[in-house]
């Protein structure tokens, strides 16, 4: 019998839990944190594994392993998305489902946070065979997801498509239409104007944010943008129209680079119609993936996955401003560095909160069962990124500590605040 192949051991690669527990920790200190809410905050309120078995499109049955992870229900119901990727585990979904929790208090919209995943190479499965692990999946967690409960909306690996599967199987299930169970939903079932671009649409609003504290005018900056997936897509695509020259861009296929500036627009279209990859494409001169980020541009936008900035590259780091479109793509031990060189650093629990923002107008139109306009999302969307990096700027003066502590300051003191007035048991 062939047994599958279980994925390669993550080599090189810090935990990102501990990544995470090591900044919390930074931030608990500065803060204060008293001990009985350190301890709630440490550990995510629940964690669920299942196993699915899935019928395959050969009529063999396989059993995909799954977790959801719900970090923290302090703010509200727990809120995060869904990875689909050969790679993902247990600790790493924790890492995500945490960082959900601090994301949503630093936007300071009425969420907790939680992460999902589901071991599986979604780029070499059948559109029919990704359905029914996806209604597998849902059903396996009916009793967890729920618009006051959970709600899980698209990450790595997912999209509109898995979302519309898991609205329909949870409505098929509780027996009435459930728009709010589920956020990042194609526009015809309940999705929101702005969703699909928002987190890119964000990472955009917190770079332009941050180039004006650091007096850089966007028409003679530089930039490169890591992933070229939905997140590094837009956040390329809409700096550039804000005049920023993206000098080099990738994605799994390689890196691209052109020294008089990538045209984004021609780039997005190549990958659309290339099956959502760059391989093949012209616009660009291909070039070593681990230079692309230690090469010489003002802004650095990694938008892919977590540790890559870590202390084998971080040295060689050349950029003025990193602005995270990737959740933990900064490694823990490259912090120092990173503050040693004066690199400031919009980190991914305020950069990329963008999307859950979206997801959050989403949530509220399908419980008021009304469509706002593309203007009132994004006006609303800018608004909230501006304001949450304020908070964090000021934070970061206020202590004196990088935008990374700053931001875990600003989210643990919100949830820490809030779980005083609610009470434990
Ligand atoms: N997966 C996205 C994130 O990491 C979106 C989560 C959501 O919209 O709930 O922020």
């Amino acid at each position: 019998m062939m047994l599958y192949k279980e994925p390669a051991p993550i080599k090189d690669r810090e935990n990102p839990f501990e990544s995470m527990m090591s900044r919390f920790n930074v931030a608990a200190e500065v803060l204060g944190l008293d001990e009985e809410v350190y301890n709630v905050l440490k550990s995510p309120t629940r964690q669920v594994i299942v196993n699915i078995p899935v019928t395959m499109d050969d009529g063999k049955v396989r059993v995909f392993e799954g977790f959801r992870v719900m970090h923290s229900n302090i703010l509200g119901p727990s809120k995060g998305g869904i990875r689909y990727a050969p790679d993902v585990f247990l600790d790493e979904v924790k890492a995500l489902a945490a960082w959900m929790t601090w994301k949503c208090a630093v936007v300071d919209i009425p969420y907790g946070g939680a992460k999902g995943g589901i071991i599986c190479d979604p780029y070499s499965m059948s559109a029919g065979e990704i359905e029914r692990l996806t209604r597998a999946y849902t059903n396996s967690l009916i009793d967890i997801f729920g618009p006051d409960r959970d709600i899980p909306a698209p990450d790595m690996g997912t999209g509109p498509r898995e979302m519309a599967w898991l609205m329909d199987e949870y409505s098929k299930t509780r027996g009435s239409t459930e728009h709010a169970v589920v956020t990042g939903k194609p526009l015809v079932l309940g999705g929101s104007l702005g969703r699909v671009e928002a987190t890119g649409r964000g990472v955009m609003v917190s770079a332009m944010a941050a180039m004006e504290k650091l007096g850089m005018d966007p028409n003679k900056s530089t930039a490169v943008v890591q992933g070229f997936g939905n997140v590094g897509a837009w956040a390329a695509k809409l700096m550039a129209e804000r005049g920023v020259k993206i000098l080099g861009i990738s994605d799994v296929s390689g890196a691209y680079w052109n020294d008089n500036g990538i045209d984004i627009e021609a780039a997005i279209e190549y990958k659309n119609e290339h099956n959502g990859r760059l391989e093949g494409y012209k616009g660009a001169e291909m070039m070593d993936p681990n230079e692309l980020l230690t090469t010489k541009v003002d802004v650095l936008v990694p938008a892919a996955v977590e540790d890559v900035i870590t202390i084998h590259n971080v040295d060689k780091i050349q950029a003025r401003l990193i602005v995270e479109g990737a959740n933990g793509p900064t490694s823990y031990k490259a912090d120092s560095i990173i503050n040693e060189k004066g690199i400031m650093v919009v980190p991914d629990i305020l950069a990329n909160s963008g999307g859950v923002t979206v997801s959050y107008f989403e949530w509220v139109q399908n419980r008021m069962g009304f469509k706002w306009t593309l203007q009132r999302v994004n006006e609303r969307a800018e608004r909230i990124m501006n304001e949450a990096f304020e908070r964090v700027y000021a934070a970061s003066q206020k202590y004196n500590v990088p935008m990374r502590i700053a931001a875990y300051i600003v989210a643990i003191d919100k949830v820490a605040m809030t779980y005083k007035y609610r009470g434990g048991f």
